[in-house]
């Protein structure tokens, strides 16, 4: 068993480098610093079996207090240091983001924001859905560019179980349509694939969103934080996923739309439209991996898996000024080498974070 040690950019002060506009921060294996994902509560209304298992998740388990949280502000600051180094996209997660108090509110500030050679950052969210309908509309004034639902069935006795609330599938559809006509399209779909509990729901998935111009995308079950008791044998991959949905509506694949782009995309040969297959575990990405993630109350981790974060509520709280944000963030990317999902089986960890408090 291999172990990967990581350069603490805490102890190594770096400063940010000199970027044209355009340009991006490289980490230690060439991948430049593209996106933030902010996960803005680490509180949820579902308990999924594979995310937030009621057992582990229970009724006296210590969320963050609010006082915890990184203020609206603060993450404005952060993202703007982000977009100094190379993002260009910004995706709020949870957690529930639609949790979060005056969500809306951090949309309109983190949409006035611009990158170096001056364009809006792509803005989106990803959501369960239950609040969806009573917010698309906010979020889309606000300035949000477009929304990701997880939908893990359409049965709803199914549904019930895997998200482990009295939330009926009806809600969640009404969501998705609330946004669509919100402008906040193409929606995309994530169901998480998990063998024996939902692999029947496949097929009804598909054939319900062909057509409808949003967009099913399949997630791989992962091993991530340490409570959902992963196996392999529980993974069904995108590639049988392919072959399934093909046998009933032939597909095609499509171009990716930007390097490093997570989904491997599929077309309905009749132009039905198009499906997605999240392979983090058949086929790793970590190659094309652009993401930074900030935790809700201020850490940054460079990987789904890791067991570290760095520290910058400390350094917002300080007075610095947006120079040393930037350095701070330059230097975490910098140190970057990251490749879990590459090394699955080989990179043992013993406490990875939670995807319920990082996000997806
Ligand atoms: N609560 C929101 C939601 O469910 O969309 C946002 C946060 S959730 C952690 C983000 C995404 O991670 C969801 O699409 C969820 O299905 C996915 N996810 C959570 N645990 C997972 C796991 N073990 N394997 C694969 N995807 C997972
Ligand atoms: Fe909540 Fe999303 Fe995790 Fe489900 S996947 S428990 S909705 S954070
Ligand atoms: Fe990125 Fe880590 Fe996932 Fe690899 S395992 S794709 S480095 S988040």
């Amino acid at each position: 068993m291999s172990r990967v040690i990581y350069l603490h950019p805490e102890d190594q002060p770096v400063a940010a480098p000199v970027l044209a506009p355009g340009q991006a921060v490289h980490d230690t294996r060439g991948r430049p610093l593209r996106d933030l994902r902010i996960s803005v509560t680490d509180r949820c209304n579902f308990r999924c079996t594979y995310c937030m298992p009621r057992e582990v998740f229970g009724a006296d388990h210590a969320f963050l207090p609010h006082s915890a949280l990184l203020s609206f502000e603060e993450i404005t600051r952060v993202a703007e240091a982000a977009l100094s180094q190379g993002v260009r996209k910004i995706r709020l997660t949870g957690g529930e983001p639609l949790l979060r108090k005056q969500i809306e509110t951090l949309v309109a500030m983190l949409a006035q924001l611009r990158t170096p050679d001056g364009q809006a950052p792509e803005l989106t969210l990803t959501t369960n859905g239950t609040l969806l309908a009573r917010k698309a509309q906010a979020l889309a004034d606000a300035g949000l560019s477009r929304v990701t639902v997880s939908l893990d069935a359409l049965d709803d006795t199914l549904f019930e179980r895997m998200s482990d609330s009295g939330v009926p599938v009806a809600t969640i559809l009404a969501g998705i349509e609330a946004a669509a006509r919100a402008g906040l399209a193409p929606v995309k779909v994530n169901m998480v694939v998990r063998r024996g509990m939902n692999d029947a729901q496949i097929l009804p998935m598909a054939r319900h969103f062909r057509g409808t111009g949003h967009v099913l995308r399949f997630i791989e079950y992962m091993d991530v934080g340490n409570s959902n008791g992963w196996r392999m044998d529980e993974v069904v991959t995108g590639a049988e996923i392919v072959r399934l949905i093909g046998a009933e509506f032939p597909l095609q694949p499509i171009q990716a739309h930007y390097h490093g782009e997570v989904a491997r995309r599929w077309a309905y040969a009749d132009g039905g439209g198009e499906i997605g297959l999240i392979t983090s575990v058949s086929q790793p990405f970590c190659g094309s991996c652009t993401r930074l993630r900030l935790s809700p109350e201020g850490r940054l981790f460079t990987c789904l898996f890791a067991e570290q974060g760095y520290d910058l509520r400390a350094l917002l709280r300080s007075g610095v000024g947006a120079q040393a944000l930037k350095d701070r963030l330059a230097g975490v990317w910098l140190a970057r080498g990251d490749r879990y999902s590459e090394l699955r089986g080989q990179a043992h960890r013993d406490h990875k974070i939670e995807m319920s408090y990082i996000g997806g």
